[in-house]
């Protein structure tokens, strides 16, 4: 019997899904807490439980996608991207109730805006739910009761799974102090279930109250994220393997849901970490990320989705917006014709990309010499035998290649054509000048390919008996000033051969 593709990891994770849980709707969940830059790492939450979405709906199924925003959680700690003094009074307090670093409007919300401006255009239709909504509103008021009702059962099911020792004044719910607003220096002394109300301490305020339950606190991690489950009824979830290992926090969750607020915990989906390459794993509160938003400035989003979609979620990712970068999105254009996954390619169009068929590291060295014109752009295109689909898509992807290389590129593959010949090539030894003559003169010749220029190398080499790097070498320093760039026959072919021999008999020129 014939061996059949292995199948996408959306499609298993799906069979899965359908196998254990019958046919839906579903209720596909995600949630990130808003506490720095929301980087790339952050996105394959998202995009993992989109791509699920996507799988479902193609089999004719109901799914929504929800993206709840851990905005009432506290600042932690004053990260190193925040000003000391300013931050320091604010830890503890939760991230939708403390300003922005700059401009109006709350914290979480500075560092939500960009996010969710990306997920749009990563066509990612996810509802996004503010968590301080969830509790403001008394969504979760139900679990909450529950959750104090059933303290010790929740204490003991913390103990027995994760192996450590609860205190005795454990709570699973943390007050909020009116006066500092924070989250992590209350004790909660007692409640009442008739009146829902809390009476809690503020130890560094020295304050002691009764308050409402509603609007005044929230429930600790461990016990918020199943009540959260359980009040939005999630069928679905992925999560980082920080919550997914033994002992984390979805075993608990899981007893914690079942037996506390009577629900099934969702279907489970642990992916890895991304990596930034050559700087460990993207952690916001470390500052070695990159946001979504500036990696869509430089990936156009079909391909930073490929990026995410194509390995199953349990791989880790490395990602080089260096090198990668070119062979990346030739993958998705196809350009290559080798290696691409085509159902990672179906699951992740964002509606923007068509496929022009020119390999990008080309289009980065055309758009260089043709300094960033579009128009010559396709004069040099055309001249060199490219044939492309549509304007638009060819100047779209000329723009991703100028912001890359002004943002990512490394410096050797960064050139400029140089106006006049420049000053270090203007005192080549004797014998590099006279095959330059030479090599002038062969360039020249009408009707000549790349292959044709960059045999006038080796041939002029040998006849003046030089080692062919030393004439690249003065080649490179008499156009471009550097002593290394782009493939010289190629180079010579986009550059304009006329352009070129008249440089080379000007570098020979005594
Ligand atoms: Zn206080």
């Amino acid at each position: 019997m014939a061996e059949l593709p292995a199948q996408h990891w959306a499609d298993r994770a799906v069979d899965q899904l359908l196998a254990e849980r019958g046919s839906g709707p579903f209720l596909v969940a995600s949630g990130i807490s808003p506490s720095g830059r929301i980087h790339v790492g952050n996105l394959r939450e998202v995009l993992t439980a989109d791509i699920i979405c996507r799988v479902l709906r193609e089999r004719g199924l109901q799914a929504r996608l929800i993206f709840v925003a851990d905005d009432y959680d506290s600042l932690r700690k004053v990260y190193p991207f925040l000003d000391p003094q300013r931050y320091a009074p604010y830890v503890g307090a939760p991230l939708s109730e403390i300003p922005a670093p700059e401009g109006e409007g709350t914290y979480a919300e500075y560092f939500l805006r960009p996010f969710l401006a990306s997920l749009e255009r990563l066509k990612v239709s996810a509802e996004c739910i503010r968590a301080s909504h969830l509790y403001r509103s008394g969504a979760l008021l139900p679990q909450i009761l529950q959750a104090l009702h059933a303290r010790d059962t929740i204490a003991q099911i913390l103990a027995r799974i994760t192996g450590k020792e609860i205190e005795p004044d454990w709570s699973p719910f943390m007050p909020q102090c009116s006066q500092c607003k924070s989250l992590l220096s209350t004790t909660l002394l007692a409640w009442d279930p008739n009146q829902q109300t809390v009476t809690y301490r503020c130890t560094p305020c020295a304050l002691q109250e009764t308050v409402p339950i509603l609007g005044h606190g929230k429930l600790t991690w461990r016990v918020d994220w199943p009540a959260r489950w359980a009040a939005l009824r999630v069928d679905v979830e992925p999560f980082g393997k920080d919550h997914g290992g033994k002992g984390g926090s979805y075993d608990t969750g899981k007893e914690i849901v079942a037996q506390v607020f009577g629900f099934r915990a969702p279907f489970p989906l642990v992916y890895e970490w991304i990596r930034l390459k050559g700087m460990g794993d993207m952690s916001s509160s470390k500052g070695n990320v990159v946001a979504v938003d500036e990696v869509l400035e430089v990936i156009p989003p079909d391909v930073l989705r490929y990026f995410i979609t194509r390995p199953a979620p349990k791989v880790s990712l490395a990602l080089d917006l260096t090198d990668q970068m070119l062979t990346l999105v030739d993958e998705v254009d196809d350009v290559t014709k080798k290696q691409r996954d085509p159902r990672a390619v179906q699951l992740s169009q964002a509606g923007g990309f068509l496929p022009i068929g020119i390999p990008f590291n080309h289009l980065v060295n055309v758009v260089q010499v043709a300094q960033g014109d579009l128009t010559r752009v396709k004069e040099i295109l055309r001249r060199t035998g490219y044939s492309w689909t549509s304007d638009q898509a060819l100047d779209d992807r000329c723009r991703y290649a100028l912001r890359w290389l002004d943002r990512f590129a490394p410096d050797d593959v960064k050139f400029r054509v140089q106006p006049q010949l420049p000053h270090c090539a203007r005192s080549l030894p004797p014998n590099i000048r006279a095959a330059l003559t030479t090599l002038a003169a062969a360039i020249a010749q009408p009707a000549k390919t790349s292959e044709d220029f960059h045999r006038a190398f080796y041939d002029t080499a040998a006849l003046h008996n030089l080692p062919v790097a030393d004439l690249f070498r003065a080649f490179y320093l008499a156009l471009i000033g550097k002593e290394r760039g782009p493939r010289a026959g190629w180079f010579t072919e986009i550059i304009g051969p006329l352009f070129v021999a008249q440089r080379l008999r000007e570098a020979a020129a005594p």
